[in-house]
């Protein structure tokens, strides 16, 4: 299966990349490292934002 994400349903107001990975977990890692290169996280403000809307990330995850 292959989860997908959309920065733009994540909250993004111009992003439109779209993430996707094998696993969940390798989906989010990979929305991490488009997190980090592209809007200027860090790995821990990063897992901080993430920490906080997990149930909202859960919800617009799409398994294609
Ligand atoms: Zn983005």
């Amino acid at each position: 299966m292959t989860y997908s994400i959309n920065c733009k349903d994540a909250g993004d107001p111009v992003c439109a990349h779209t993430m996707y990975g094998e696993t969940e977990e390798e989906l989010l890692n990979n929305a991490k490292e488009h997190g980090i290169k592209e809007h200027g996280y860090t790995e821990e403000s990063w897992n901080v934002e993430i920490a906080k809307n997990i149930d909202h990330f859960r919800k617009i995850i799409k398994n294609l």
